[in-house]
């Protein structure tokens, strides 16, 4: 006789309606941040779906282990791409030969860092590379993990600020990197200025929005700081997607911003409420603020939405 033993282990999940559950999955898949070792769960008319971290809306739930896949070791995908955190080349093999969309496997060598925000990989095994393509909400992006930043996580993020974008809007993206924003928000917008300073961002956003058949973009090789004395036109809505140096950019937004005008800031936090006395010093109202995704314990990536005035 053999027995099945069912496995559970605790893992954060998101609620869904069980209608919207397989977009909402699909989306994840992209984002890398479904956790597909666990069984998605069904409790009532909803489904959980299980994630590898942290989000808004997530609570920790117990989910069953996937047979046959609990063998694979942790990594997160980032289009062709498996990123592991452990240098395990027999691993990398498993997780190359799991998934036929696959055709790199990496190892991340310390952390994001410097004024690009870029990081060290090593290659374990499959094709010599950190290029790849990613393909998020229909459009495609070619990214280089070692070269410019890209964080597909930030794919919801994105589809909400387009949520708010409205049509023939002036849009600043400050701290560009391949281009996800601008071309996302693209769709949408009248014109956006993509703003980076690391060379192989601009070039890969070029690219991006020929790939992306795009012609509202406008690429820009500089330093945001100086943004202010370079660009002849005031932007219905700026964003700032620079977490962990932000607020040394905050006046040069709302000097860039019309009087009425969004800005979207990103930061990194440890309390709710922590840059709203620096925004209302400057004539900002804070229309909301929200928690992007978890950094460290007791530390998050917030975005706040503010109004200039
Ligand atoms: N918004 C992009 C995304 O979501 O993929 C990239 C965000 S990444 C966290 C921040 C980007 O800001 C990097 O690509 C980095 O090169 C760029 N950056 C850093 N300092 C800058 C500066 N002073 N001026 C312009 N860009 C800068």
């Amino acid at each position: 006789m053999i027995y099945v033993v069912e496995m559970t282990v605790e893992q954060w999940g998101v609620r869904v309606p069980a209608r919207q559950g397989e977009v909402v999955r699909q989306a994840l898949i992209r984002e890398g941040a479904l956790d597909a070792s666990l069984r998605v769960l069904r409790e009532g008319s909803d489904l959980i779906l299980p994630v590898l971290t942290k989000r808004e809306g997530a609570a920790r739930y117990g989910f069953e282990v996937h047979p046959g896949r609990e063998q694979l070791p942790r990594h997160e995908l980032v289009g062709g791409i498996a990123i592991m955190q452990e240098d395990d080349p027999s691993g990398a093999e498993k997780i190359l030969t799991s998934r036929p969309s696959l055709h790199t496997v990496v190892c991340a060598k310390g952390e994001v860092s410097g004024e690009y925000r870029t990081r060290e990989f090593s290659v374990l095994c499959g094709e010599p590379t950190t290029r790849t393509e990613v393909t998020e909400h229909g459009h495609r992006f070619i990214v280089d993990l070692a070269g410019a930043y890209f964080s597909a996580r930030l794919s919801t993020e994105r589809q909400r600020i387009l949520d708010q974008v409205g049509e023939g809007e002036f849009i600043l993206d400050m701290f560009a990197g391949v281009g996800p924003f601008a071309i996302i928000l693209a769709d949408r917008a009248a014109f956006i200025v993509a703003v980076d300073l690391n060379p192989c961002a601009v070039a890969l956003m070029q690219e991006n929005i020929t790939k992306n058949r795009i012609r509202n973009v406008l690429p820009v090789l500089a330093d945001a700081r100086r943004l202010a004395d370079i660009l002849p036109w005031k932007f219905d809505r700026i964003v700032m997607n620079l977490p962990l140096a932000g607020t040394e950019f905050l006046s040069e937004a709302f000097r860039l911003c019309r009087p009425g005008g969004t800005i979207h800031f990103y930061s990194l936090v440890s309390a709710t409420g922590e840059h709203t006395a620096r925004i209302q010093e400057l004539g900002g109202i804070v229309l909301a603020e929200r928690e992007v995704r978890s950094y460290s314990p007791g530390q998050w990536h917030a975005v706040y939405d503010i109004r200039v005035c």
